[in-house]
């Protein structure tokens, strides 16, 4: 769909917003449990379409996407009600007389821009915040999981007009369409340098806008860390979806004293979740595409491969693949990585680890394994980063009670939960004065304080 009848579905979406609609708490509720409804009788479907652009077990399918998209539909089904009362709010004692409040208020007509790598979580969690705030919705998901896209198209179709939800199809033309729209909110998941070329876009229309981007997610592993358990916690963050994770670990930071048995527990961790053959692991994703795939194969042209490194270009498969030897001048050190490849670097003091770190741009995740609170508080109260755990990975992203989004060049703003409600609202103050007096002195021709009226 382009130019005239892009511009046509906007202002049909805003005529919708304008007329009401959206706004009633109980037609959001309708909304959200009709969302929920369709996406439970498509289960299956969404199931295949994830097997089918990224090889995801079902597994992974559930505990990555749908469990968390479940989950966030609940939380904001339940909570809904509450975000939206409106807050009294305490006047000045130089407003005596006069009532403040804080209305949360739609925005009016967004548009959702989702990457490929969560292809559903990543559209429908956004969307999920956008409805429960009242506003109408355009989505437009990766072209890079084509499938997922159709279905998304004819789940959301089969529920909504378009004039409320709308799914539009295609690439980075189609994206630059639909910016180019007199949107009232932008809400982007993708990489940096798309970030900001979406944020230029936005620009020029002083368009309010959400960044959810990417980066190099360090994850620090100190001397005193329980390392078999430890090994279990980042071969997960790393290798579920073949690594194709905004807030993967990206590179290790390892205490010179436990490199060689982290490596060795990581091993083992690999061989227990994977088997002793990855590739042939039917429940191990793929890449996502062949661009990706020799991105990731050319990383493997550097430093030491310490286990793993096969790749399967049929397949689209790479092995995980444990990286040693690396120097950040190398293209590993230098981009995020974004799949099944982790590099090792060490240090012998904790502050080398956060000076490093603090000399690259602020990541959107980072992981810390230790017990000693010492380096718990030298590392978070020192380091500027979006969100991450202590003693874990990713887990920080699946729970609706902590708002996830990234700093600097990792993103700005945050979703989840009450975080997506929030995102999606311009929260409005209104100062509601009194007639029945008035503090003349303000007004240049005043000689008396206070009038009775
Ligand atoms: P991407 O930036 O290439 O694409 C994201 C979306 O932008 C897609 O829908 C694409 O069609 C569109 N797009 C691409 N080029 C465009 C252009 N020139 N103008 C306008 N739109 C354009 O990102 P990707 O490869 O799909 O996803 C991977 C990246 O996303 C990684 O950097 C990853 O870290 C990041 N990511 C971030 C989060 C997060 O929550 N912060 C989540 C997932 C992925």
């Amino acid at each position: 769909m382009y130019n005239d009848t892009m511009a046509d579905l906007i202002q049909k979406q805003k005529h919708f917003y304008r007329s009401g609609a959206t706004r009633p708490f109980e037609y959001r509720l309708r909304q959200l449990k009709k969302l929920r409804e369709a996406l439970i009788a498509n289960e299956k479907q969404i199931i295949e379409a994830l097997k089918m652009d990224l090889n995801k077990s079902e597994f992974e399918a559930y505990s990555t996407e749908i469990g968390i998209v479940y989950e966030e539909l609940s939380f904001t089904i339940k909570h809904l009600r509450s975000w939206m009362v409106p807050k009294k709010a305490k006047t000045a004692l130089t407003h005596f007389g006069s009532k403040g409040r804080i209305i949360p208020e739609p925005y009016g007509t967004t548009l959702i821009i989702a990457p490929w790598n969560y292809p559903f979580q990543l559209a429908v969690s956004p969307l999920i915040g956008a409805l429960a705030a009242g506003n109408t919705a355009v989505m437009k998901p990766s072209e890079l999981t084509p499938t997922m896209s159709t279905l998304l198209a004819k789940i959301l179709g089969s529920v909504f007009e378009e004039e409320y939800v709308a799914v539009i199809e295609g690439g980075a033309d189609v994206s630059q369409e639909l910016l180019a729209q007199p949107l009232d909110y932008i809400f982007f998941t993708g990489s940096v340098n798309v970030g900001k070329i979406v944020m230029q876009a936005a620009a020029k229309q002083l368009i309010p806008l959400t960044l959810e981007l990417g980066g190099k997610s360090p994850c620090i592993v100190h001397a005193d860390a329980p390392l078999k358990l430890t090994a279990q916690r980042i071969v997960f963050g790393k290798f579920t979806n073949a690594g194709q994770t905004c807030i993967a670990p990206d590179y290790l930071l390892v205490h010179r004293s436990v490199k060689t048995e982290l490596i060795t527990c990581i091993q083992e961790a690999i061989r227990e979740f994977y088997g002793p053959d990855p590739l042939s692991n039917t429940s191990y994703g793929r890449i996502v595409s062949e661009k990706h795939f020799h991105r990731l194969a050319s990383f493997l042209q550097h430093g030491n491969v310490v286990s793993g490194g096969s790749t399967s270009p049929d397949n689209l498969t790479i092995e995980p693949t444990l990286l040693e030897q690396v120097t950040w001048d190398m293209p590993v050190m230098q981009e995020e990585i974004f799949g099944p490849i982790l590099p090792i670097m060490e240090y012998d003091r904790i502050q080398e680890a956060v000076d490093m770190i603090n000399a690259r741009p602020k990541p959107l995740a980072l992981y810390l394994f230790t017990r000693e609170p010492e380096i718990e508080e030298t590392v978070v109260g020192n380091v500027s980063y979006g969100g991450g755990c202590i003693n874990d990975t990713l887990m920080h992203i699946a729970t609706p009670y902590l708002p996830f989004g990234g700093v600097g060049e990792s993103g700005m703003g945050a979703y989840h939960g009450r975080g997506s409600f929030d995102t999606f609202t311009h929260y409005k103050s209104v100062l509601k004065q009194t007639n029945l007096f008035d503090f003349t002195f303000r007004y240049p021709s005043s000689k008396n304080g206070l009038k009775y009226l």
